[in-house]
């Protein structure tokens, strides 16, 4: 069984220490800490630690000098008690018969007694604290290992923000500060700040609901809610930014509580920012650190269509998300509505971050946007993405350059300006074509690069554009690094009538070059095979997605502007040849 743990007042009491060694003093120290009285019993002539001889000489501990007797229990504790103890701590002598002895009295009569390395004989024992201000951490192992909960204090206490304490404090005042204000004004029937436990349910089926302008019932508990949202979805750094300089523009900005909440920052200091990241090609597991970090810290996200939902998932649920409306003959409203969002936070002084897939700069209008917010004073941060066009081949099994096969790559559009098929590149045979939005009119494209008939050669009239050979190995790569991730493997004579037949599952890519051979051997493969699945991280020690550290990191549904459909979880990849 594992113990309650509890934190027990003890302002006042008497504490009742057997023993004079330095673990005695220890405790002393610790229930001087807590407002009680210690009293030590040991004899006279008995060796006393230096510190507990200093608190006795400054009178903070009283020494009663004599062998314990069973009276003590019953004599020396507070008047108002009929005398007796509070707590018995007996220090030195494990399972002695004088310890097993005292715990037995103490049992009997319901004194909670703690004997040091007997834990049999304790009705309590004391956790391994972190303290600071009114936070206090405890950790127990129940009796496993006391060396390890300190390591496992200390490890959770530095994940804590400098002096959180003192936010603690903070917040603990301003919500006692609107409770009372709001209690005086509406006599609401909400618990009164102190009469809450740390363990309460945190979140009523209420908590994220809206607070509309005319909704006078829930405005007036609006400033209550809000402060309990930002403890639930704040960063604790953030928290722990807040000055009593905030708390006073908080409080004040409400003459009437039907007034919006107000931004506290976490510094004054704080500037806006425009930060410009890739998000990879589909696995949160592709993101790079910094955009992670920049997902957790932004106030406002502005996401491509393309960012995938897992990716998505990871955005704390305070977080304000906008999804491109982007679908055909929309493109450039989308992108205009985007860029005017992001500008609009930017001039609130707010952090916003343009999420884009795969890297920003790669058929990404990423330097577009990055001249659209520098010329108007914001230079954005650019963090880059893994490429789909690196990682889908990769994830496919193909390597793009190989020894003595492909000593280059080329990455193009498979659409030119205004749907138009491009001008295909020339035959190389040692090169590895990777073709980006081309699968919509992948049949045009591979007309143009076979030369079939009825696509003309654009000569330069000096050299004759050579054509790729239809027996040039290919992949159609979709969905890179998603749990749906499929791979087509073929050549160009069979890959039209391949995506015909299986469909399409978007967004995908076409690699072409001798590359795709390379660790496939095509022999005694048909025309096609297809793989379905990812299965890249398969043997590693995590299933390939972040741990959500929180469960204030998933996000209710209505949040999200548009939706990726959700993809199952197939982590065996499944082959079918035709
Ligand atoms: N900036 C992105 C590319 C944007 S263009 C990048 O660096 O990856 C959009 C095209 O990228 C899609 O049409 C598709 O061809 C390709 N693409 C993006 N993600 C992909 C994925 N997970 N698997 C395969 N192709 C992908």
């Amino acid at each position: 069984m594992t113990p309650l743990l509890t934190a027990l007042g003890c302002e006042g009491q008497v504490h009742l220490i057997i023993g004079s060694n330095p673990l005695a003093s220890a405790r002393c120290a610790k229930s001087l800490e807590v407002g009680a009285k210690p009293k030590i019993i040991a004899r006279a002539d008995a060796d006393v630690h230096y510190v507990l001889a200093k608190r006795i000489e400054q009178g903070e501990v009283e020494w009663i000098k004599k062998e314990f007797c069973d009276e003590d229990l019953t004599t020396l504790g507070r008047e108002e008690i009929d005398g007796v103890v509070d707590a018995v701590f007996v220090t030195s002598g494990g399972k002695s018969n004088l310890s097993t002895h005292i715990s037995q009295l103490c049992r009997r009569k319901r004194i909670p007694v703690n004997v040091v390395d007997a834990p049999n004989l304790c009705t309590f024992t004391l956790l391994s604290t972190h303290s600071d201000g009114p936070l206090q951490i405890g950790i127990t192992t129940s009796g496993k290992g006391c060396k390890l909960a300190s390591r496992i204090r200390r490890e959770i206490a530095s994940m804590l923000p400098p002096n959180f304490g003192n936010a603690v404090d903070r917040l603990g005042t301003m919500r006692r500060r609107i409770w009372e204000e709001d209690h005086k004004t509406y006599q609401t029937e909400e618990a009164a700040p102190e009469a809450e436990d740390d363990d309460a349910p945190a979140q009523r089926p209420t908590f994220n609901r809206l607070v509309s302008e005319d909704d006078a019932g829930a405005a007036k508990t609006r400033r209550m809610r809000w402060l309990s949202q930002i403890c639930e979805y704040w960063p604790l750094k953030r928290l722990a930014g807040i000055t009593d300089a905030d708390i006073e523009t908080m409080l004040q900005s409400y003459s009437s509580p039907t007034h919006a909440a107000p931004v506290i920052r976490a510094n004054a200091t704080s500037k806006p920012q425009i930060i410009l990241a890739g998000s990879g090609p589909g696995s949160p597991s592709l993101l790079t650190l910094a955009t992670h970090k920049a997902i957790q810290t932004a106030s406002i996200i502005l996401a491509d269509k393309l960012v995938p939902a897992q990716v998505l998932e990871l955005i704390p649920r305070r977080t304000t998300v906008h999804i491109a409306r982007k679908f055909p003959g929309n493109a450039d409203a989308a992108q205009a509505e985007l860029l005017q969002l992001g500008l609009d936070a930017l001039q609130k002084g707010q952090t916003v971050l343009r999420l884009k897939q795969g890297d920003p700069y790669v058929y990404g209008r990423g330097a577009e946007e990055y001249a659209f917010f520098s010329e108007r004073g914001f230079t954005p941060i650019v963090l880059p993405g893994i490429t789909s066009a690196l990682s889908a081949p990769l994830f496919a099994a193909i390597p793009p350059t190989h020894r003595s096969v492909t000593d280059q790559i080329l990455i193009c559009t498979g659409t030119g300006r205004k749907g138009a098929a491009p001008d295909p590149p020339p035959y190389v045979p040692t090169q590895t074509v990777v073709f980006l939005m081309a699968l919509h009119r992948l049949s045009l494209l591979v007309d143009a690069l076979t030369g079939t008939a009825g696509t003309a050669d654009v000569g330069d009239g000096v050299s004759e554009k050579k054509h790729w050979p239809r027996e040039t190995p290919c992949a159609v790569i979709e969905r890179a690094s998603c749990p749906d991730q499929r791979v087509i493997r073929s050549t160009l004579e069979h890959v039209v009538a391949a995506v015909e037949v299986e469909g399409s599952r978007p967004p995908g890519l076409l690699v072409v070059g001798w590359s795709c051979e390379v660790l496939h051997d095509p022999k005694g493969k048909g025309r096609w095979v297809t793989e379905e699945g990812f299965s890249g991280f398969d043997g590693m020690d995590f299933d390939g997605r972040l741990a959500l550290d929180s469960p204030a990191n998933s996000r209710p549904d209505a949040e999200l502007d548009e939706r990726h459909t959700e993809t199952p979880n197939t982590s065996h990849a499944l082959k079918q040849i035709r």
